[in-house]
């Protein structure tokens, strides 16, 4: 066991916030630091997203969505640990690429909002994290799926500069979008997601909140660590290794 497992408690780290506001990489990064378990509930989504695409329910900009459900419920969506990360797997395919994919953004936010696909995802998300130790991100986690996590976090970031760092993310992969889109995308994924009726993104009342717009990274996993520290009486900080 290092320094860093010692001292930081078995707890539920639940990060949320909005889109592109770089939690995945924030809560991956923790984990490595800490030896938690890393799950993105967000690709759960995106994974359904991918399925209802390929089985053809998901086309010409609408969802079927009596059709979505029988084509989710025998779906084998679960992460498994690979190259020191979490990745989601379909049965025995790696779907981390296709799931980040300009087309599964497009529907993922109003795929999401339907309470059954919702129901779904937390079934599983609440089986996988069924061991302890773990960091989730995603927009209900603190609010929904884990009220009683013991650490929540609430990320958000000026929305220019969050479409600007998607932007160069998607053209790094080859994705060819404007600024423009990312941005209007992003926007429209936050209205929808703040607007819905089941689970909505919202900051719960004893989150943290982190705004990351002039962050860097190890900037954000030192402000973790002090909230960690102060909550858990901690004294003696653990060596960071980033
Ligand atoms: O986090 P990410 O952007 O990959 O999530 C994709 C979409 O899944 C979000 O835009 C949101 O609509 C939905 N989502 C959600 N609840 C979560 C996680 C993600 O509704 N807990």
């Amino acid at each position: 066991m290092t320094l860093n497992t010692m001292n930081v408690p078995d707890i539920i780290i639940a990060v949320d916030g909005y889109s592109s506001t770089g939690k995945s990489t924030f809560a991956k990064l923790v984990a490595a630091e800490f030896a938690f378990l890393y799950l993105d509930s967000g690709a759960m989504y995106r994974g359904v997203t991918l399925a209802g695409l390929e089985a053809g329910v998901i086309a010409n900009g609408k969802i079927d969505e009596a059709a979505l459900l029988p084509v989710m419920a025998p779906l084998d969506l679960h992460f498994q640990q690979e190259d020191g990360t979490t990745k989601l797997y379909l049965g025995d395919r790696c779907i981390e690429k296709e799931i980040r994919g300009w087309e599964v953004s497009q529907y993922v936010s109003p795929v999401s909002a339907i309470p059954q696909v919702r129901n779904w995802v937390d079934d599983k998300l609440h089986a996988f994290a069924a061991g302890g130790r773990v960091i989730m991100d995603g927009r209900d986690i603190g609010t929904t799926v884990f009220p009683n996590a013991e650490l929540k976090i609430f990320m958000t970031a000026d929305p220019l500069v969050r479409a600007q760092r998607r932007h160069e993310e998607l053209l790094a992969k080859g994705e060819n979008t404007t600024l423009e889109e990312v941005l209007a995308n992003l926007q429209d994924r936050d209205y929808r997601d703040s607007h819905r009726p089941t689970s909505p993104l919202r900051q719960a009342a004893d989150a943290y909140v982190m705004d990351n717009t002039h962050m860097t990274l190890h900037e954000e996993v030192v402000w973790v660590l002090g909230v960690i520290q102060g909550k858990f009486n901690i004294l003696e900080a653990p060596a960071l290794s980033c």
